[in-house]
């Protein structure tokens, strides 16, 4: 008999919480959260306002310590990482500030290789970092501008590749399609789904239009009031029931007949009344 060779097949695990739970000092905001994201998944995070979203993301990101329950990336404890290691694993793409960055944009970008730095400067894998990222995010063009006189979505694209140019193996965004037009939007959410595909990048992005967590996300974790109430793939947790019962909207899923996308219409446009009891 041939020896038999098992192949694992399954992705690694990325991003693991167990039990995790966070209290400001004015209450909890996120309770008893568990779930587990394999690498290269795309994952839409998605909730109310103050439904803790942005919490959880610092939680992963080490900004907040759990007030109980454990973070792991790759299985290895978020403790156990000395902070330059920890943004070699994993960068972070905030809700966009209002920003006086006096730079350049290729500048701006090149403080994303800060977890790769050495006192010798600058190294030309540095340099091919920085030209990937803005490549990625098509913002090549904007290299000599100075960041502040750049649009909203170009901000947005050249902040996308300064976290890009980390060359983390993990990218949490805090809702990077705000203040964006649709084109922005679309182009944005395309790069993150490439740099999966390409790259094995484990992305979670906070999101709350629902027709563009159908397009692009791999799996949605769904929060209300700090509790995880579904995570899976997106064809099973962004349905109506979780739309009516947690993002309080009344919305019909329809699937259009030319590109066999699945999209939601509210049902009552005119008449916005909270749904949930
Ligand atoms: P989301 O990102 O889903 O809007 P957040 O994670 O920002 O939600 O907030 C979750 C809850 O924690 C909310 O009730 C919010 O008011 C509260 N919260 C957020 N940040 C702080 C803070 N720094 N101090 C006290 N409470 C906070």
């Amino acid at each position: 008999m041939p020896a038999t060779t098992v192949f694992n097949m399954e992705p690694p695990t990325a991003i693991e919480t167990r039990g995790v739970s966070f209290a400001y000092a004015n209450g909890l905001a996120l309770t008893d959260i568990t779930f587990a994201i394999g690498e290269a998944e795309l994952v839409a995070l998605i909730g109310p306002n103050g439904s803790g979203k942005t919490t959880l993301l610092k939680i992963i990101l080490g900004f907040l310590r759990p007030s109980s329950g454990t973070v792991a990336l790759y299985n290895q404890p978020l403790s156990s990482f000395a902070p330059k290691e920890l943004a070699k694993q994993i960068a972070y793409v905030s809700q966009q500030p209002v920003s006086s960055f006096p730079l350049t944009v290729f500048e701006l970008v090149a403080l994303g290789r800060y977890p790769h730095s050495s006192r010798f400067g600058s190294s030309s894998a540095d340099l091919l970092a920085v030209e990937a990222a803005l490549n990625h995010t098509d913002a090549k063009h904007l290299g000599a501008r100075n960041f502040t006189t750049l649009s909203g979505g170009e901000q947005q694209k050249v902040l996308i590749a300064r976290a890009l140019a980390q060359t983390a193996r993990i990218l949490l965004l805090d809702e990077p399609t705000l203040h964006l037009d649709l084109y922005y939007q679309l182009q944005i959410l395309a790069a993150l789904k490439r740099l999966c595909v390409e790259q094995r990048v484990t992305v979670i992005t906070v999101l709350h239009d629902v027709n563009l967590v159908s397009l692009f996300a791999d799996k949605a974790l769904l929060l209300s009031a700090g509790t995880l109430r579904a995570f899976g793939p997106v064809s099973e947790v962004v349905n109506e029931t979780n739309i009516r019962e947690i993002l309080d909207v009344d919305m019909k899923a329809t699937e259009d007949g030319e590109t066999g996308a699945r999209y939601f219409v509210p049902r009552d446009p005119l008449n916005s009344r909270r749904v949930r009891k």
